[in-house]
């Protein structure tokens, strides 16, 4: 069967990441979280001091940037590696989500990190998440996801996430996060968060993770047979 590109975009905390990662799972495909690029970035430039108001530090901080994603063997979910170091704990933390949206602007940085997303999905039989995946990483993505859900909801899911990972935080605090990287995210000239045209919507409100990964495999699966049935009738007719 042939491989597609599946891109997920949407709003923070609307469950991109484990759906992602769910359907990537099950297609025996390869997620990528672009989300914890960014973060990754946001954690190189927050623990180098690095000002953004100086083109040069910023430059040389880009420059120094190396990401890569390993599979935890225990529990078999993706991991974020920055020069080496695993830094998947320390890119979820709170001080980062309150910076990542304005680094993540840096036209130099989305750049960088656009063409490692595109090394990264060549081969295609990718899942990738993010912001910007169907409108401009990959705008011929065979599908493309683009995923809403009620602030509240968000807050409260992301709430649950910190939880997990010890991290006790209000609500009031998480809501004002979500709304202040929306507005960022939406409003950035490089680059905005937005639906592309092509995009199924998916609101992920009333529904389960399981209903969510459902959804996309459903529509994976018809472009997959879709692509495979061309394939077949265009090498018959040669
Ligand atoms: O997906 P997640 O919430 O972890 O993303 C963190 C931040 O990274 C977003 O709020 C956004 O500013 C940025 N981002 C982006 N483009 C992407 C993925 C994430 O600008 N493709």
């Amino acid at each position: 069967m042939r491989k597609i590109i599946i891109a997920i975009d949407g709003y923070s905390a609307c469950g991109k990441s484990t759906t992602a990662m769910m359907v990537a799972e099950r297609l025996g495909y390869t997620y990528i979280d672009t989300g914890a690029m960014y973060r990754a970035a946001a954690l190189y430039f927050h623990e180098h001091y690095v000002s953004l108001d100086n083109p040069h530090e910023v430059h040389k901080a880009i420059e120094q940037i190396q990401i890569q994603f390993h599979i935890n063997s225990k529990t078999r979910r993706s991991e974020t590696f920055l020069n080496g170091l695993n830094v998947e704990n320390d890119i979820r933390k709170m001080h980062i989500s309150e910076m990542v949206s304005e680094i993540s602007a840096i036209p130099e940085l989305r750049k960088h990190l656009v063409e490692q997303q595109r090394k990264m999905g060549k081969k295609k039989g990718v899942v990738m998440d993010g912001r910007d995946i169907g409108t401009v990483v990959f705008p011929e993505a065979e599908l493309k996801i683009f995923m809403v859900a009620d602030l509240y909801t968000r807050a409260h899911r992301r709430q649950l996430e910190l939880l997990e990972k010890n991290q006790i935080v209000g609500i009031d605090e998480i809501i004002e996060n979500l709304k202040k990287r929306d507005l960022l995210d939406t409003t950035r000239a490089e680059s905005p968060l937005r639906k592309a045209q092509d995009a199924y919507q998916l609101d992920s409100t009333y529904i389960t993770i399981e209903e969510q990964v459902d959804f996309i495999l459903h529509l994976a699966m018809a472009k997959i047979m879709e692509r495979t049935e061309n394939v077949n009738t265009h090498e018959r007719s040669n």
